[in-house]
C-alpha cells in the first residue's frame, strides 16, 4: 500500500520497511496508538486525540515524540501529502528498539509512526439501520495462559520491581499469589510443593510442569498472600532461571535455600541432561531470553 507514512521525523510511504524486529512495540506490545479521522483534509477532534496519546504515553513512561504544536504540524503535513480527502490517520508510538528484555532502560528513544488510510465511514442508511452486537466475556487481557506478546503489563511490573531493588516481580491479585513477571511461583509447606493451578491466570510454564513431575508431593491450589510468611521454602522456575530460590519477598524476613528447593534444582539439572537432544550440543550460546 503506497500510503504516506511519517516515521521518526521523516516522510516516506508504507511500502518502506521501517521497523526493526527488536522494536518493543513488536516484541512486547510496549506501545500506545491513536486514530483520528479527517474529512475534506480536516482532522476531527485532533487536540483530543493528541491529549489522549500524550496521557497514555505519560502513564507508561514512554517519551512523547511530539508536543501538541509539533503533533498538529506533523499531522497537518501528513494530510497535505495524502492523496485522498477523507479517511483515518493511525498513529503508534512504541518505547523504541533495544535488546529484548522485559525491563527497559529509562532513556529509550521512542519509535513513532503515523499513516493515513481510506476508510468507509457509515453512510446515512447505515446510521439509520444500526448494527447487531454479539456478547462475550470481557477477557481483556485475562488470558495469561497464552504466551502472548502483550507483555506491557509484565514489563511495567518488572520495572517496578527493579526500581524497588528486586530481581523479579511477584504478581498478586486480590490476595491470591499468581506467578512472577516471567517465571512460575512455588512455596513449600510441610514437605508439600504448592503452586497455582493451571487456569487463565498463569502461564503453563514448561519448567513448572517438569518440577511438578519431579517433586515427591505436590498440591496445585490457590496460595493466599498470608501464606508467604509461614512458607518453609519459596522458589520460582523458568526456562532460563531453572529452579531459583527466593531469598526475600518485599521486606519480609530473609530466607536461605531450603532442602526441597536444592533437591529439585538437582533433579531438574539431571532431567535436562537426560533430555538433551544430540543437536543441542552444537546449539549457539544461549542469550537471556525469557
Ligand atoms: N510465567 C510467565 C509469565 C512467563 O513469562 C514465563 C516464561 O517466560 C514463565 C512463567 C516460565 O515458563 P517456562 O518455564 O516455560 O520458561
Amino acid at each position: 500500500m503506497n500510503d504516506v507514512l511519517w516515521f521518526n521525523g521523516r516522510f516516506t510511504t508504507t511500502d518502506e520497511r521501517v521497523l526493526r524486529v527488536e522494536d518493543r512495540g513488536f516484541l512486547f506490545g510496549d506501545a500506545v496508538y491513536e486514530v483520528f479521522k479527517f474529512i475534506d483534509k480536516h482532522p476531527i477532534f485532533l487536540r483530543d486525540h493528541s491529549l489522549r496519546l500524550s496521557n497514555g504515553l505519560k502513564s507508561i513512561e514512554i517519551r512523547n515524540p511530539w508536543d501538541e504544536q509539533t503533533f498538529i504540524a506533523t499531522m497537518t503535513q501528513l494530510l497535505e501529502r495524502t492523496a485522498f480527502d477523507a479517511g483515518i490517520v493511525y498513529i503508534e508510538v512504541s518505547r523504541g528498539e533495544g535488546e529484548r528484555a522485559h525491563v527497559f532502560p529509562d532513556d529509550m528513544t521512542p519509535t513513532g509512526v503515523a499513516f493515513s488510510r481510506r476508510f468507509n465511514f457509515p453512510d446515512a442508511a447505515k446510521h439509520e439501520r444500526g448494527i447487531r452486537l454479539i456478547s462475550t466475556d470481557d477477557l481483556r487481557w485475562k488470558h495469561c495462559d497464552v504466551k502472548s506478546v502483550n507483555l506491557l503489563a509484565n514489563a511495567l511490573a518488572k520495572k517496578h520491581a527493579q526500581r524497588k531493588g528486586g530481581d523479579e516481580v511477584l504478581l498478586i491479585d486480590c490476595n491470591i499469589v499468581r506467578e512472577c513477571g516471567s517465571s512460575s511461583f512455588f512455596i513449600v509447606k510441610s514437605g508439600v510443593v504448592i503452586t497455582h493451578p493451571l487456569d487463565c491466570h498463569i502461564l503453563p510454564g514448561v519448567t513448572r510442569d517438569r518440577v511438578i513431575a519431579l517433586a515427591d508431593r505436590v498440591e496445585e491450589r490457590l496460595i493466599d498472600v498470608r501464606e508467604l510468611d509461614d512458607a518453609d521454602e519459596i522458589f520460582i522456575t523458568s526456562t532460563t532461571l531453572g529452579v531459583m530460590p527466593v531469598n526475600q519477598i518485599d521486606d519480609r524476613a530473609k530466607r536461605t535455600r531450603g532442602p526441597i528447593t536444592a533437591e529439585l534444582q538437582q533433579r531438574l539439572k539431571e532431567a535436562e541432561v537426560e533430555r538433551r537432544t544430540p543437536s543441542s550440543a552444537h546449539a549457539a550460546k544461549p542469550r537471556d531470553i525469557r
